[in-house]
């Protein structure tokens, strides 16, 4: 699926499906509970993104076969998810794009602002 910003860019966009719906409401990692992915995917910007592990895990899942990783690391939205925590019945911590950087430069404004509101 593609998306078509407010400049005219094209962005592609992952299909939704009821076991994608799902995936990384709960996380391993220690300090957050569940992690939340509305955009995947980003670009290195400095020598501090050499290690970068969003990076090396969007490869990993990519060659699992997720339909979320599709694309591996180049910048994603998944429209379908930017109301997920809404769905979700009791509070948590949420760690917010854990795989990517929700202010990227490559995604429209109009998406951004939908994060979060039905
Ligand atoms: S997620 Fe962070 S570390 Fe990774 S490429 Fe983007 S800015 Fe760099």
């Amino acid at each position: 699926m593609r998306y078509i910003g407010a400049t005219g860019a094209i962005f592609h966009a992952e299909p939704t499906t009821e076991r994608a719906a799902t995936m990384g409401a709960k996380s391993a990692i220690e300090w957050t509970d569940a992690t939340w992915n509305p955009v995947t995917g980003c670009t290195k910007v400095s020598p501090g993104c050499k290690h970068c592990y969003a990076e090396r895990l969007a490869m990993h899942l990519q060659a699992m076969g997720n339909p979320r990783y599709r694309r591996g690391f180049a910048v994603t939205l998944h429209p379908d998810q930017v109301t997920l925590p809404l769905r979700w019945r009791q509070p948590r911590r949420i760690f917010v794009n854990s795989m990517s950087d929700l202010f990227h430069e490559a995604i429209p404004d109009e998406f951004i602002m939908g994060v979060g509101h039905p």
